[in-house]
């Protein structure tokens, strides 16, 4: 492979950052890994773990959790772009690069399937993966985020969107990009567009991977899975919660309960939907309002000394809950909740009342956009001490 160096910078298109640092990458990714071994208990936890979404986010945080504090073994499938010569890769490329490099230098299995996680292909290879490398599998872990997908079996391309149910919403939001703070009007979805976004985000694709996984019988006794989902208060409900991608996260709860039973009449195991906070990713940059409100609330949690980003809240997520010593904590649909500190009423009364005051002119004084803007640049490896922006780099590591 021939090298061909060019000087890496941030390129900002609307919501996303289309290049990406492959040392900064690497820093992020230890970053966390040093947080997990910090946190890390002595309680036992999976050895073999699947993550689907592995590459960024909470998936990742996933993968470097187990791995680093349970010792565990990872499989992963992701949906990133690899660099060529003249491109750098996407950040999840260079993510799991760096991590399987660390993973594999402390000794642990860890491979990784850059695959559309919703096909027929993706869910063989993966279960020939784990019959190869790791005999069964503990934990399987639903982290996808995705605007579309194409139904494996029909091959119809579903879309997800992103509008309130019923009746139309304003709401403040901010543009990340011109940094402008302004009202938006979104319609009310269609019932093609409601549809459509449970098809792509809700359930169904994460039954047909523990069936095709019970099938294979690839999963140890107990097995236990999760998936993610995120639910909020009063401020971000008429454009998530009650929203059509509200819709499909409550499908969340209809296929964990489906899964749980199939698990039950086989070898055991539990299958849970887990609440996480509202953090900077990719995907969150994306959602009309999320930018703003969490602007405001990682300020309002920075002051109270309560702030958490994606290493903390999965770590609390596997050490304290899904394998901690105690019970689990179900809330009344039987989720696991890691985001309570989120919707105390002191944390969203404070929110809404900077809520109102926000404008372009306050923002950096009132929010912590500037925080906002550190870690977007941190998800795509930019911002990080250890690492020369000015020197010739090799996109292809
Ligand atoms: P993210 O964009 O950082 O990660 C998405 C992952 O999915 C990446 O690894 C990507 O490669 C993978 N992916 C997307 N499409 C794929 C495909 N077709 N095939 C294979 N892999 C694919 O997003 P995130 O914010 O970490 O979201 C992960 C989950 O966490 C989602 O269910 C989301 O709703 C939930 N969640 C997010 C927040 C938040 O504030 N970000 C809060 C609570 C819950």
């Amino acid at each position: 492979m021939g090298m061909n160096l060019m000087i890496i910078k941030p390129k900002v298109r609307g919501f996303i950052c289309t290049t990406a640092h492959p040392q900064g990458c690497a820093e992020s990714v230890q970053e966390q890994i040093d947080y997990v071994k910090q946190h890390a208990g002595d309680q036992q936890g999976p050895k073999n773990v699947l993550v689907i979404g592995c590459s960024t986010g909470y998936g990742l945080a996933s993968r470097i959790t187990t791995a680093f504090s349970f010792g565990a073994n990872t499989l992963g499938v992701m949906f990133e772009k690899e660099p060529t010569e003249r491109k750098t890769a996407t950040a999840g490329w260079y993510n799991t690069r760096a991590f399987e490099d660390k993973a594999a230098a402390a000794g642990l299995y860890a491979e990784s399937l850059n695959m559309d996680a919703f096909s027929h292909e993706a869910k063989t290879a993966v279960i020939e993966k784990i019959k190869a490398h790791m005999g069964k599998v503990d934990l399987v872990v639903y982290s996808l985020a995705s605007p579309r997908r194409k139904d494996p079996d029909s091959g119809e391309i579903y879309s997800s969107t992103l509008k309130p149910v019923g009746k139309e919403v304003t709401r403040k939001t901010l543009n990340t990009d011109s940094v402008q703070v302004h009202d938006i009007t979104l319609p009310p979805a269609t019932e093609e567009e409601i549809a459509g976004t449970i098809k792509v985000m809700g359930g169904a694709d994460w039954e047909l991977w523990m069936d095709a996984l019970m099938q294979a019988d690839v999963l140890s006794d107990q097995a236990k899975t999760t998936a993610y989902t995120y639910i909020g208060k009063s401020l971000t409900m008429p454009i998530y919660g009650e929203a059509t991608i509200g819709k499909a996260k409550e499908d969340l709860d209809r296929a964990a309960k489906a899964i749980t039973a199939k698990l039950q009449s086989g070898n055991g195991g539990d299958a849970y939907v887990s609440v996480l906070k509202a953090i900077v990713t990719q995907s969150s940059s994306a959602i009309p309002v999320m930018p703003l409100y969490i602007s405001l609330l990682y300020r309002v949690m920075k002051d109270l000394g309560t702030h958490e980003g994606c290493i903390e809240q999965v770590n609390k997520l596997m050490t304290g809950e899904l394998f901690g010593q105690g019970d689990l904590n179900l809330d009344e649909v039987g989720r696991i909740r890691v985001d309570l500190a989120e919707l105390t009423d002191e944390v969203q009364h404070r929110v809404e009342a900077l809520w109102d005051q926000v404008t372009t002119e306050n923002l950096y004084e009132l929010s912590d956009f500037s925080g906002y803007q550190k870690e977007f640049f941190k998800l795509f490896g930019f911002g990080f001490d250890g690492v020369d922006y000015d020197a010739e780099t090799d996109p292809i590591v």
